[in-house]
Protein backbone atom coordinates (compact mmCIF):
# COMPACT_ATOMS: atom_id res chain seq x y z
CA UNK A 1 0.00 0.00 0.00
CA UNK A 2 1.00 3.37 -0.88
CA UNK A 3 0.47 5.37 2.46
CA UNK A 4 1.91 4.14 5.88
CA UNK A 5 -0.54 6.77 7.75
CA UNK A 6 -3.69 4.60 7.66
CA UNK A 7 -6.19 5.76 9.88
CA UNK A 8 -9.87 3.73 9.04
CA UNK A 9 -12.29 6.73 10.14
CA UNK A 10 -15.43 4.68 10.29
CA UNK A 11 -16.24 1.52 9.96
CA UNK A 12 -17.39 1.36 5.97
CA UNK A 13 -19.71 3.07 3.86
CA UNK A 14 -22.10 1.83 1.54
CA UNK A 15 -21.31 4.31 -0.90
CA UNK A 16 -18.60 6.64 -1.15
CA UNK A 17 -19.35 9.75 -3.61
CA UNK A 18 -16.09 11.73 -4.95
CA UNK A 19 -16.83 15.33 -5.69
CA UNK A 20 -19.85 17.05 -4.42
CA UNK A 21 -20.60 19.03 -7.88
CA UNK A 22 -24.33 19.03 -9.06
CA UNK A 23 -23.58 15.48 -9.88
CA UNK A 24 -22.23 14.33 -6.75
CA UNK A 25 -24.65 16.20 -4.91
CA UNK A 26 -27.55 14.35 -6.97
CA UNK A 27 -25.42 10.97 -6.35
CA UNK A 28 -25.48 11.23 -2.66
CA UNK A 29 -28.62 12.17 -2.05
CA UNK A 30 -30.18 9.34 -4.05
CA UNK A 31 -28.08 7.09 -2.73
CA UNK A 32 -29.10 7.97 0.67
CA UNK A 33 -32.79 7.64 -0.52
CA UNK A 34 -32.33 4.06 -1.45
CA UNK A 35 -31.69 3.48 2.03
CA UNK A 36 -27.18 3.53 1.57
CA UNK A 37 -25.00 5.00 4.02
CA UNK A 38 -23.03 8.00 1.63
CA UNK A 39 -20.22 9.50 2.36
CA UNK A 40 -19.75 12.45 0.30
CA UNK A 41 -15.84 14.14 -0.26
CA UNK A 42 -15.16 17.59 -1.50
CA UNK A 43 -11.94 19.21 -1.92
CA UNK A 44 -13.21 22.39 -1.33
CA UNK A 45 -15.05 24.47 1.66
CA UNK A 46 -18.25 24.77 -0.38
CA UNK A 47 -20.69 22.47 -2.27
CA UNK A 48 -21.74 22.81 -5.90
CA UNK A 49 -18.78 22.73 -7.62
CA UNK A 50 -18.95 24.62 -11.01
CA UNK A 51 -22.77 25.71 -9.97
CA UNK A 52 -21.51 27.37 -7.55
CA UNK A 53 -17.43 27.83 -6.95
CA UNK A 54 -16.73 28.49 -11.01
CA UNK A 55 -20.01 30.70 -10.50
CA UNK A 56 -21.81 29.26 -13.74
CA UNK A 57 -25.34 30.55 -12.77
CA UNK A 58 -27.26 29.25 -16.25
CA UNK A 59 -27.83 25.79 -15.68
CA UNK A 60 -28.63 24.14 -18.99
CA UNK A 61 -29.86 21.31 -20.90
CA UNK A 62 -32.86 19.53 -20.86
CA UNK A 63 -34.14 15.72 -19.42
CA UNK A 64 -37.02 13.92 -19.45
CA UNK A 65 -39.21 15.02 -16.42
CA UNK A 66 -39.25 13.60 -12.99
CA UNK A 67 -35.79 13.68 -12.24
CA UNK A 68 -33.87 14.97 -8.91
CA UNK A 69 -32.63 17.71 -11.32
CA UNK A 70 -36.14 19.03 -11.21
CA UNK A 71 -36.51 19.09 -7.54
CA UNK A 72 -32.89 20.96 -7.58
CA UNK A 73 -33.68 23.42 -10.23
CA UNK A 74 -37.36 24.10 -7.78
CA UNK A 75 -34.90 24.61 -5.27
CA UNK A 76 -32.30 27.01 -6.45
CA UNK A 77 -34.60 28.89 -9.09
CA UNK A 78 -34.16 32.73 -8.43
CA UNK A 79 -37.28 34.36 -6.50
CA UNK A 80 -38.17 37.02 -9.29
CA UNK A 81 -37.71 34.12 -11.70
CA UNK A 82 -34.91 35.21 -14.31
CA UNK A 83 -32.94 32.03 -15.77
CA UNK A 84 -29.69 32.56 -14.10
CA UNK A 85 -29.74 31.23 -10.22
CA UNK A 86 -27.81 32.72 -7.50
CA UNK A 87 -24.96 31.25 -7.22
CA UNK A 88 -24.12 32.13 -3.66
CA UNK A 89 -27.52 31.13 -1.92
CA UNK A 90 -26.83 27.88 -3.79
CA UNK A 91 -24.30 27.20 -1.19
CA UNK A 92 -26.32 27.08 1.19
CA UNK A 93 -29.41 25.45 -0.55
CA UNK A 94 -27.51 23.04 -1.77
CA UNK A 95 -25.51 22.11 1.87
CA UNK A 96 -29.20 22.12 3.48
CA UNK A 97 -30.29 19.50 0.91
CA UNK A 98 -27.28 16.87 1.47
CA UNK A 99 -27.98 17.86 6.00
CA UNK A 100 -31.87 17.33 5.38
CA UNK A 101 -31.23 13.56 3.48
CA UNK A 102 -28.62 12.35 6.47
CA UNK A 103 -25.72 12.65 3.58
CA UNK A 104 -22.85 12.66 5.79
CA UNK A 105 -20.12 14.84 4.00
CA UNK A 106 -16.83 16.49 4.68
CA UNK A 107 -15.51 19.26 3.52
CA UNK A 108 -11.61 20.52 2.67
CA UNK A 109 -11.50 16.51 2.18
CA UNK A 110 -9.56 15.85 -1.20
CA UNK A 111 -9.65 12.39 -2.77
CA UNK A 112 -5.82 11.48 -3.29
CA UNK A 113 -5.87 8.60 -4.35
CA UNK A 114 -7.73 5.02 -4.89
CA UNK A 115 -8.08 1.97 -2.80
CA UNK A 116 -8.02 -0.59 -5.52
CA UNK A 117 -7.85 -4.24 -4.85
CA UNK A 118 -7.55 -7.45 -7.09
CA UNK A 119 -9.28 -4.93 -9.74
CA UNK A 120 -11.96 -3.90 -7.78
CA UNK A 121 -12.33 -0.62 -5.59
CA UNK A 122 -13.14 -0.32 -1.93
CA UNK A 123 -12.29 2.91 -0.91
CA UNK A 124 -10.40 5.95 -1.47
CA UNK A 125 -7.41 8.00 0.29
CA UNK A 126 -8.36 11.06 1.71
CA UNK A 127 -6.61 14.22 2.32
CA UNK A 128 -8.15 15.40 6.11
CA UNK A 129 -6.87 17.09 9.35
CA UNK A 130 -5.55 13.76 10.38
CA UNK A 131 -3.49 13.04 7.34
CA UNK A 132 -4.28 10.65 4.87
CA UNK A 133 -6.68 8.49 5.82
CA UNK A 134 -8.46 5.23 4.13
CA UNK A 135 -12.38 5.57 3.62
CA UNK A 136 -13.61 2.02 2.84
CA UNK A 137 -16.94 1.76 0.55
CA UNK A 138 -18.97 -1.00 -0.97
CA UNK A 139 -19.11 1.14 -3.93
CA UNK A 140 -17.38 4.32 -4.71
CA UNK A 141 -18.83 6.56 -7.34
CA UNK A 142 -16.27 9.49 -9.27
CA UNK A 143 -18.12 12.95 -9.32
CA UNK A 144 -14.83 14.91 -9.75
CA UNK A 145 -15.67 16.20 -12.75
CA UNK A 146 -12.08 15.14 -13.75
CA UNK A 147 -12.31 11.17 -13.38
CA UNK A 148 -9.54 11.91 -10.72
CA UNK A 149 -10.91 8.42 -8.78
CA UNK A 150 -11.35 6.62 -12.00
CA UNK A 151 -7.70 8.11 -13.09
CA UNK A 152 -6.03 6.92 -9.51
CA UNK A 153 -7.80 3.47 -9.57
CA UNK A 154 -5.94 2.71 -13.34
CA UNK A 155 -9.19 3.18 -15.64
CA UNK A 156 -8.40 4.17 -19.07
CA UNK A 157 -7.97 8.32 -19.74
CA UNK A 158 -9.09 9.53 -22.57
CA UNK A 159 -8.21 13.39 -23.14
CA UNK A 160 -9.09 15.59 -25.66
CA UNK A 161 -10.25 15.46 -29.62
CA UNK A 162 -9.31 13.00 -31.67
CA UNK A 163 -5.99 14.08 -33.51
CA UNK A 164 -4.73 16.72 -31.84
CA UNK A 165 -5.60 15.67 -27.94
CA UNK A 166 -6.89 19.60 -27.42
CA UNK A 167 -9.63 20.35 -24.86
CA UNK A 168 -11.83 22.92 -24.62
CA UNK A 169 -10.80 26.43 -23.17
CA UNK A 170 -10.72 26.68 -19.40
CA UNK A 171 -12.48 30.04 -17.73
CA UNK A 172 -13.03 32.05 -15.02
CA UNK A 173 -16.82 33.03 -14.78
CA UNK A 174 -17.75 36.49 -13.04
CA UNK A 175 -20.71 38.96 -12.62
CA UNK A 176 -20.79 42.38 -13.07
CA UNK A 177 -22.88 44.96 -11.85
CA UNK A 178 -23.90 49.10 -12.68
CA UNK A 179 -25.41 48.13 -16.50
CA UNK A 180 -27.77 50.86 -17.50
CA UNK A 181 -30.78 47.95 -18.40
CA UNK A 182 -32.19 50.42 -20.60
CA UNK A 183 -29.66 50.80 -22.97
CA UNK A 184 -27.73 47.89 -22.73
CA UNK A 185 -28.28 43.88 -24.06
CA UNK A 186 -27.71 39.77 -23.09
CA UNK A 187 -25.72 37.97 -25.14
CA UNK A 188 -26.07 34.05 -24.72
CA UNK A 189 -24.27 32.32 -27.71
CA UNK A 190 -23.03 32.90 -31.34
CA UNK A 191 -26.65 33.78 -32.85
CA UNK A 192 -27.91 36.11 -30.10
CA UNK A 193 -27.01 39.32 -31.48
CA UNK A 194 -27.72 43.06 -30.47
CA UNK A 195 -27.82 46.09 -32.79
CA UNK A 196 -27.99 49.23 -30.99
CA UNK A 197 -29.64 52.29 -32.45
CA UNK A 198 -26.34 53.88 -34.03
CA UNK A 199 -26.47 50.51 -36.39
CA UNK A 200 -23.23 48.62 -34.48
CA UNK A 201 -23.79 45.04 -33.75
CA UNK A 202 -22.37 43.70 -31.09
CA UNK A 203 -20.90 40.28 -32.10
CA UNK A 204 -19.14 42.32 -34.64
CA UNK A 205 -17.95 45.04 -32.71
CA UNK A 206 -16.70 41.83 -30.18
CA UNK A 207 -14.80 40.49 -33.05
CA UNK A 208 -12.96 43.58 -34.20
CA UNK A 209 -11.86 44.28 -30.77
CA UNK A 210 -10.45 40.92 -30.77
CA UNK A 211 -8.91 41.21 -33.98
CA UNK A 212 -7.27 45.12 -33.30
CA UNK A 213 -6.13 43.92 -29.42
CA UNK A 214 -8.76 45.42 -27.41
CA UNK A 215 -9.99 42.25 -26.58
CA UNK A 216 -7.82 38.94 -26.22
CA UNK A 217 -7.72 37.61 -29.97
CA UNK A 218 -8.96 34.72 -28.35
CA UNK A 219 -11.94 35.86 -27.25
CA UNK A 220 -14.17 37.21 -30.09
CA UNK A 221 -17.38 37.13 -28.16
CA UNK A 222 -18.71 38.47 -24.72
CA UNK A 223 -21.30 35.89 -23.68
CA UNK A 224 -23.58 38.30 -21.03
CA UNK A 225 -26.26 36.66 -19.64
CA UNK A 226 -29.24 38.26 -17.04
CA UNK A 227 -28.56 37.30 -13.37
CA UNK A 228 -31.36 37.70 -11.03
CA UNK A 229 -30.92 41.26 -10.13
CA UNK A 230 -31.26 43.92 -12.53
CA UNK A 231 -28.06 45.54 -13.91
CA UNK A 232 -26.22 42.20 -14.09
CA UNK A 233 -24.83 40.22 -16.13
CA UNK A 234 -23.11 37.10 -16.06
CA UNK A 235 -19.86 37.41 -18.28
CA UNK A 236 -18.78 34.42 -19.68
CA UNK A 237 -15.99 35.31 -22.14
CA UNK A 238 -12.03 34.76 -20.54
CA UNK A 239 -10.87 31.83 -21.79
CA UNK A 240 -7.64 30.04 -21.59
CA UNK A 241 -6.42 27.68 -24.46
CA UNK A 242 -3.85 25.08 -25.01
CA UNK A 243 -4.21 24.18 -20.81
CA UNK A 244 -5.86 21.04 -19.43
CA UNK A 245 -5.56 21.08 -15.82
CA UNK A 246 -3.76 17.76 -16.10
CA UNK A 247 -0.11 19.27 -16.14
CA UNK A 248 1.67 20.78 -13.12
CA UNK A 249 1.77 24.41 -13.82
CA UNK A 250 -1.44 24.74 -16.42
CA UNK A 251 -3.81 25.59 -13.32
CA UNK A 252 -1.58 28.70 -12.44
CA UNK A 253 -0.64 29.85 -15.65
CA UNK A 254 -4.64 29.89 -16.27
CA UNK A 255 -5.29 31.98 -13.39
CA UNK A 256 -2.36 34.76 -14.29
CA UNK A 257 -3.99 34.71 -17.46
CA UNK A 258 -7.65 34.94 -17.13
CA UNK A 259 -7.78 37.82 -14.38
CA UNK A 260 -5.95 39.56 -16.69
CA UNK A 261 -8.47 39.16 -19.43
CA UNK A 262 -11.07 40.04 -17.04
CA UNK A 263 -9.83 43.55 -16.99
CA UNK A 264 -9.53 43.35 -20.83
CA UNK A 265 -13.02 42.54 -21.03
CA UNK A 266 -14.39 45.39 -19.00
CA UNK A 267 -12.36 47.90 -20.39
CA UNK A 268 -14.07 46.92 -23.47
CA UNK A 269 -17.56 47.10 -21.88
CA UNK A 270 -17.01 49.96 -20.18
CA UNK A 271 -15.37 52.04 -23.22
CA UNK A 272 -16.90 50.51 -26.23
CA UNK A 273 -20.61 49.06 -24.87
CA UNK A 274 -23.44 51.09 -24.96
CA UNK A 275 -25.33 50.71 -21.49
CA UNK A 276 -21.75 49.11 -20.02
CA UNK A 277 -20.19 52.69 -18.67
CA UNK A 278 -19.98 52.11 -15.27
CA UNK A 279 -19.79 48.51 -14.64
CA UNK A 280 -17.63 46.84 -12.02
CA UNK A 281 -16.89 43.46 -10.86
CA UNK A 282 -19.26 42.30 -8.52
CA UNK A 283 -18.04 38.86 -7.90
CA UNK A 284 -16.20 36.30 -9.67
CA UNK A 285 -15.36 32.76 -9.39
CA UNK A 286 -13.44 31.23 -6.98
CA UNK A 287 -11.76 28.89 -8.78
CA UNK A 288 -10.72 28.23 -12.81
CA UNK A 289 -14.01 27.12 -14.71
CA UNK A 290 -12.60 23.61 -15.94
CA UNK A 291 -14.55 22.37 -19.69
CA UNK A 292 -13.00 19.38 -20.27
CA UNK A 293 -10.33 17.46 -18.68
CA UNK A 294 -10.62 13.54 -18.34
CA UNK A 295 -13.09 11.19 -19.71
CA UNK A 296 -13.19 7.82 -18.44
CA UNK A 297 -13.06 4.56 -20.76
CA UNK A 298 -16.32 2.80 -19.95
CA UNK A 299 -18.38 -0.56 -21.34
CA UNK A 300 -20.01 2.45 -24.07
CA UNK A 301 -18.30 5.36 -25.66
CA UNK A 302 -21.29 7.70 -26.41
CA UNK A 303 -20.62 9.14 -29.73
CA UNK A 304 -21.38 12.98 -31.51
CA UNK A 305 -23.73 10.77 -34.05
CA UNK A 306 -25.89 8.86 -31.09
CA UNK A 307 -27.09 12.60 -29.97
CA UNK A 308 -27.53 13.80 -33.58
CA UNK A 309 -29.14 11.06 -34.43
CA UNK A 310 -31.52 11.14 -30.71
CA UNK A 311 -30.64 7.88 -30.22
CA UNK A 312 -32.45 5.53 -28.03
CA UNK A 313 -30.85 2.57 -25.58
CA UNK A 314 -32.06 -0.61 -24.21
CA UNK A 315 -30.29 0.02 -21.27
CA UNK A 316 -31.10 4.14 -20.92
CA UNK A 317 -30.65 5.73 -17.38
CA UNK A 318 -30.80 9.43 -18.44
CA UNK A 319 -33.83 10.01 -21.26
CA UNK A 320 -34.00 12.53 -23.91
CA UNK A 321 -30.86 14.31 -22.77
CA UNK A 322 -30.98 17.81 -24.97
CA UNK A 323 -28.11 20.21 -25.36
CA UNK A 324 -26.31 21.13 -28.74
CA UNK A 325 -22.59 19.93 -29.36
CA UNK A 326 -21.02 22.82 -27.87
CA UNK A 327 -17.28 22.39 -28.43
CA UNK A 328 -15.84 26.17 -27.21
CA UNK A 329 -12.71 26.24 -29.84
CA UNK A 330 -9.92 24.58 -28.52
CA UNK A 331 -8.00 26.70 -30.85
CA UNK A 332 -8.91 30.04 -30.85
CA UNK A 333 -12.02 32.35 -29.88
CA UNK A 334 -15.85 30.63 -30.33
CA UNK A 335 -16.91 27.52 -31.56
CA UNK A 336 -15.15 24.99 -32.97
CA UNK A 337 -18.34 23.40 -34.91
CA UNK A 338 -17.86 23.57 -38.81
CA UNK A 339 -19.67 26.66 -39.38
CA UNK A 340 -18.80 28.21 -36.31
CA UNK A 341 -22.13 27.11 -34.52
CA UNK A 342 -23.16 24.67 -32.33
CA UNK A 343 -24.32 21.23 -33.96
CA UNK A 344 -28.07 20.25 -32.90
CA UNK A 345 -28.65 16.72 -31.45
CA UNK A 346 -32.13 15.32 -31.18
CA UNK A 347 -32.96 14.56 -27.25
CA UNK A 348 -30.65 11.32 -26.56
CA UNK A 349 -30.53 8.46 -23.89
CA UNK A 350 -27.59 8.24 -21.98
CA UNK A 351 -26.91 4.22 -21.37
CA UNK A 352 -26.08 2.32 -18.24
CA UNK A 353 -23.02 0.94 -19.37
CA UNK A 354 -20.95 4.60 -20.15
CA UNK A 355 -20.98 4.48 -16.76
CA UNK A 356 -19.61 1.52 -15.99
CA UNK A 357 -15.98 1.66 -16.25
CA UNK A 358 -13.62 -0.79 -18.13
CA UNK A 359 -11.39 -2.66 -15.91
CA UNK A 360 -12.35 -1.68 -12.23
CA UNK A 361 -14.93 -3.08 -10.79
CA UNK A 362 -17.51 -1.42 -7.91
CA UNK A 363 -16.94 2.23 -9.35
CA UNK A 364 -19.61 4.26 -11.05
CA UNK A 365 -18.78 7.23 -13.62
CA UNK A 366 -20.93 10.50 -12.90
CA UNK A 367 -21.15 13.76 -13.89
CA UNK A 368 -18.83 15.06 -17.20
CA UNK A 369 -15.81 12.23 -16.77
CA UNK A 370 -18.69 9.34 -18.19
CA UNK A 371 -17.49 7.51 -21.41
CA UNK A 372 -17.99 9.45 -24.25
CA UNK A 373 -16.24 11.21 -26.62
CA UNK A 374 -14.56 14.59 -27.01
CA UNK A 375 -18.03 15.69 -29.36
CA UNK A 376 -20.47 14.26 -27.21
CA UNK A 377 -18.94 15.29 -23.97
CA UNK A 378 -19.68 19.17 -25.07
CA UNK A 379 -23.13 18.79 -24.91
CA UNK A 380 -24.04 16.02 -21.98
CA UNK A 381 -21.33 18.22 -19.35
CA UNK A 382 -24.08 20.71 -19.08
CA UNK A 383 -25.68 20.55 -15.61
CA UNK A 384 -29.21 19.75 -15.64
CA UNK A 385 -27.51 16.17 -17.51
CA UNK A 386 -25.07 16.52 -14.82
CA UNK A 387 -27.63 15.68 -11.84
CA UNK A 388 -29.51 13.49 -14.39
CA UNK A 389 -26.37 11.29 -14.44
CA UNK A 390 -25.55 11.92 -10.74
CA UNK A 391 -29.38 10.31 -9.92
CA UNK A 392 -28.14 7.16 -12.13
CA UNK A 393 -24.76 7.07 -10.42
CA UNK A 394 -26.21 7.35 -7.42
CA UNK A 395 -29.16 4.38 -7.88
CA UNK A 396 -26.50 2.39 -9.94
CA UNK A 397 -24.32 2.23 -6.98
CA UNK A 398 -27.38 1.03 -4.08
CA UNK A 399 -29.04 -1.26 -6.41
CA UNK A 400 -25.96 -3.05 -6.80
CA UNK A 401 -25.31 -3.20 -3.01
CA UNK A 402 -29.06 -3.91 -2.44
CA UNK A 403 -28.90 -7.32 -5.17
CA UNK A 404 -25.19 -8.02 -3.91
CA UNK A 405 -24.38 -7.94 -7.50
CA UNK A 406 -21.02 -6.00 -8.70
CA UNK A 407 -21.20 -2.95 -11.00
CA UNK A 408 -20.07 -4.80 -13.94
CA UNK A 409 -23.00 -7.46 -13.34
CA UNK A 410 -26.16 -4.99 -12.98
CA UNK A 411 -28.96 -6.14 -14.46
CA UNK A 412 -30.20 -2.58 -16.03
CA UNK A 413 -33.66 -3.26 -15.89
CA UNK A 414 -33.28 -3.38 -11.96
CA UNK A 415 -31.50 -0.13 -12.24
CA UNK A 416 -34.77 1.31 -14.31
CA UNK A 417 -36.88 -0.32 -12.34
CA UNK A 418 -35.24 1.69 -9.37
CA UNK A 419 -35.27 5.13 -11.48
CA UNK A 420 -39.22 4.89 -12.39
CA UNK A 421 -40.54 4.19 -8.95
CA UNK A 422 -38.42 7.35 -8.21
CA UNK A 423 -40.10 9.50 -10.74
CA UNK A 424 -37.65 9.00 -14.01
CA UNK A 425 -39.11 8.52 -17.57
CA UNK A 426 -36.97 6.20 -19.20
CA UNK A 427 -39.09 5.68 -22.33
CA UNK A 428 -41.66 7.96 -24.03
C1 LIG B 1 -16.56 28.08 -17.75
C2 LIG B 1 -17.69 27.11 -17.80
C3 LIG B 1 -18.92 27.50 -18.26
C4 LIG B 1 -19.97 26.61 -18.29
N1 LIG B 1 -21.20 27.04 -18.69
C5 LIG B 1 -22.26 26.24 -18.49
C6 LIG B 1 -23.59 26.75 -18.64
O1 LIG B 1 -23.80 27.89 -19.02
N2 LIG B 1 -24.63 25.91 -18.35
C7 LIG B 1 -24.43 24.63 -17.91
O2 LIG B 1 -25.40 23.95 -17.61
N3 LIG B 1 -23.18 24.12 -17.78
C8 LIG B 1 -22.11 24.89 -18.04
N4 LIG B 1 -20.85 24.41 -17.86
C9 LIG B 1 -20.65 22.96 -17.62
C10 LIG B 1 -20.96 22.51 -16.22
O3 LIG B 1 -20.80 23.55 -15.28
C11 LIG B 1 -20.13 21.31 -15.77
O4 LIG B 1 -19.85 20.44 -16.83
C12 LIG B 1 -20.90 20.58 -14.67
O5 LIG B 1 -20.84 21.38 -13.50
C13 LIG B 1 -20.37 19.20 -14.41
O6 LIG B 1 -20.86 18.73 -13.18
P1 LIG B 1 -19.99 17.72 -12.32
O7 LIG B 1 -20.72 17.54 -11.04
O8 LIG B 1 -19.67 16.56 -13.17
O9 LIG B 1 -18.59 18.47 -12.10
P2 LIG B 1 -18.19 19.78 -11.29
O10 LIG B 1 -19.26 20.80 -11.31
O11 LIG B 1 -16.87 20.16 -11.83
O12 LIG B 1 -18.04 19.26 -9.79
C14 LIG B 1 -16.98 18.39 -9.42
C15 LIG B 1 -16.76 18.51 -7.92
O13 LIG B 1 -15.77 17.56 -7.53
C16 LIG B 1 -14.83 18.18 -6.68
N5 LIG B 1 -13.56 17.48 -6.77
C17 LIG B 1 -12.70 17.42 -7.82
N6 LIG B 1 -11.63 16.67 -7.54
C18 LIG B 1 -11.81 16.22 -6.28
C19 LIG B 1 -11.04 15.40 -5.42
N7 LIG B 1 -9.88 14.88 -5.81
N8 LIG B 1 -11.52 15.15 -4.18
C20 LIG B 1 -12.70 15.67 -3.77
N9 LIG B 1 -13.47 16.48 -4.53
C21 LIG B 1 -13.03 16.74 -5.78
C22 LIG B 1 -14.77 19.61 -7.20
O14 LIG B 1 -14.22 20.48 -6.25
C23 LIG B 1 -16.23 19.88 -7.51
O15 LIG B 1 -16.93 20.34 -6.38
C24 LIG B 1 -19.78 25.28 -17.85
C25 LIG B 1 -18.52 24.88 -17.37
C26 LIG B 1 -17.50 25.78 -17.33
C27 LIG B 1 -16.19 25.34 -16.77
Amino acid sequence: MKYTKEISLHSRWDVIVCGAGPAGIAAAVTASRLGMKVMLLERYGVVGGCLTLGNVATVMGGVAPGTIRDEIASLLSSPNGETGIDCESAKGILTDLLAGEKVEFRLQCPVVDAYVVDGEIRGVFALTQQGVVLMEAKRVIDATGDGYAAAMAGCEVMTGRDGDGLVQPSSLMYIIEGMDEESTLVCRHEEDDTVFPDGRRYLAMCERAAAEGRLPANVTIVRLYKTGRKGERLVNATQMNGVTILADGDAERSEIELRRQMEMVNRFLREEVPGCENVRVRISASTLGVRESRRIRGRYLLEAEDLIAGRVFEDAVVHRADFCIDIHNPTGGGQAETGGQPYRTQPYDIPMRALQPLHVDNLVLSGRSISGSHRAHASYRVMNIAMAIGQASGTMAAVSVRDGCRISELDYRAVQRSLEEQGCRLRD
